[in-house]
C-alpha cells in the first residue's frame, strides 16, 4: 500500500461516521450507544460470532445506525465515507477463543489488516482494541506500556495473545509510514450488563453460578489478583484516546488499577445476592497469570481520564442486568 500523505492524516474538528467491528459484542454494542449518543453515524461490523443481535435490537431503526453482517478477515471496502474505525472484533473469553484458534487468530491478524486498509484509505483515524493479554504472565508489576510481556506463543491462549500482539505490530507499521492515524488501547479486565451469562469469563461465570445456586468454581486458591474495570469508565477512555490530540503514538493501558483477589471478588458476589453457595476449586488453566494490575500513569497523563467506578457499585449494576435473565439462567441450571 502506498503512503496516504500528510493531509489525509489531518484531525477533524468533528467525527461524523464511525466504524464499529464488534459492534454487536459486549464492549461494542455499549460504543455504539455511546457513540449514536454522541452524534455520530454508527456502521457497527460484526459476525455475530460471539456477538448478541439483542445487544443492537434497539438500534434496529435508529435512522443514524447501520448493520453490515460480515467477517472482519472477509471484508475489503466500506462505500461511505468513515472518519473512525474501532477494531473491537475478537472473540474475547478463553473458551470462545480457543474453539476455533485459527480463526481467532486470523481475526486478529488478517481483520486488523483490511480495517486498517479500510481507515487508510478513508483517511479515518483507527483504535485498536488490544488487552492486557500482550503482557502474558506477567514478570514485571503492575504493568506498564514499556513492559514487552511473558506470553508463551504455543499454549492455548498463544491465539489471543500472540495474535493480538501481531495487531499491534501491524497497527504500528500503518502509524509509523503514515498510512493512518492508529491508535491502540490495551484494555485490562472489563466487566457490566450484556456479558454473556455462559462465556467463561470470570466475572460473568461467578454472577451466572449465585444465581443459579451452583457452587462458584474458583481456578486454584483464588489467591491470584485481576483488576475490574466498569465498562462506562473503559468506554470513556476508549473515545478519549481515539479523540486525543496529538496522537500519543504509544499504546495506552486502559483498565481499573484497584486489584482483588479472585476469591475477594467470589465474596463481594456473595455477598450482594446475600447467597450462601459453596466454593470449588479446580485447577489453574495452562498459562493463567498470576497477578493483573494496569499502570495507568499514561492515561492519567495523555488522556485526563480515570476510572470512577468502584468495583462494589459496578457489580450492584452488572449483577442487577443479570437478575434479568434469570429465570433462563434457573432454567438452564436446572435442565
Ligand atoms: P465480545 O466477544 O463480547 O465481542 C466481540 C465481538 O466481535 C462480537 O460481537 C463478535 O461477534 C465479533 N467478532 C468476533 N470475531 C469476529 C470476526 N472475525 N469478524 C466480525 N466480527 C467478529 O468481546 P468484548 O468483551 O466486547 O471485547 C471486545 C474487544 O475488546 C475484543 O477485541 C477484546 O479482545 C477486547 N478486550 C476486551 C476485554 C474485556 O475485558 N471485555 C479485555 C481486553 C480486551
Amino acid at each position: 500500500m502506498n503512503s496516504s500523505g500528510s493531509g489525509r492524516l489531518a484531525t477533524r474538528a468533528r467525527f461524523k461516521t464511525t466504524l464499529v467491528a464488534g459492534g454487536a459484542g459486549f464492549l461494542g454494542s455499549h460504543l455504539c450507544d455511546l457513540l449514536l449518543a454522541r452524534g455520530h453515524a454508527v456502521i457497527c461490523v460484526d459476525s455475530f460470532l460471539t456477538g448478541s443481535r439483542a445487544n443492537i435490537a434497539p438500534l434496529a431503526n435508529h435512522p443514524r445506525f447501520r448493520l453490515i453482517e460480515t467477517d472482519i478477515c472477509d471484508i475489503a471496502e466500506v462505500e461511505e465515507p468513515i472518519d473512525q474505525v474501532y477494531n473491537l472484533a475478537c472473540a474475547a473469553s478463553p473458551p470462545r477463543y480457543q474453539a476455533d484458534p485459527v480463526h481467532t487468530m486470523m481475526t486478529s491478524v488478517a481483520g486488523t489488516r483490511n480495517l486498517l486498509r479500510i481507515a487508510a484509505a478513508h483517511g479515518a483515524a483507527f483504535l485498536q482494541a488490544s488487552t492486557s493479554e500482550v503482557y502474558g504472565d506477567p514478570a514485571s508489576h503492575p504493568q506498564q506500556e514499556d513492559y514487552r510481556g511473558h506470553v508463551n506463543c504455543v499454549g492455548p491462549r498463544a491465539c489471543y495473545d500472540e495474535g493480538k500482539r501481531a495487531a499491534e505490530a501491524l497497527c504500528f507499521d500503518f502509524l509509523r509510514h503514515d498510512w493512518a492515524d492508529v491508535r491502540v488501547a490495551r484494555i485490562f479486565n472489563t466487566y457490566g450488563p450484556r456479558m454473556q451469562p455462559d462465556d467463561g469469563r470470570i466475572v460473568s461465570t461467578l454472577i451466572r453460578q449465585a444465581l443459579a445456586g451452583e457452587p462458584l468454581t474458583i481456578n486454584g486458591t483464588g489467591e491470584q489478583t485481576r483488576s475490574f474495570c466498569y465498562v462506562s469508565d473503559l468506554l470513556d477512555g476508549l473515545v478519549a484516546l481515539m479523540e486525543v490530540d496529538p496522537n500519543p503514538r504509544t499504546p495506552v493501558n486502559l483498565g481499573n488499577p484497584g486489584e482483588f483477589t479472585i476469591n475477594e471478588l467470589a465474596e463481594l458476589i456473595t455477598r450482594h445476592l446475600k447467597s450462601r453457595v459453596a466454593m470449588v476449586h479446580q485447577p489453574l488453566p495452562e498459562d493463567d497469570p498470576q497477578m493483573r494490575q494496569p499502570d495507568i500513569a499514561k492515561a492519567r497523563t495523555l488522556l485526563g481520564w480515570e476510572p470512577r467506578v468502584p468495583l462494589r457499585e459496578g457489580l450492584a449494576r452488572t449483577i442487577d442486568w443479570f437478575l434479568t435473565l434469570r429465570p433462563e439462567i434457573v432454567r438452564k441450571a436446572e435442565a
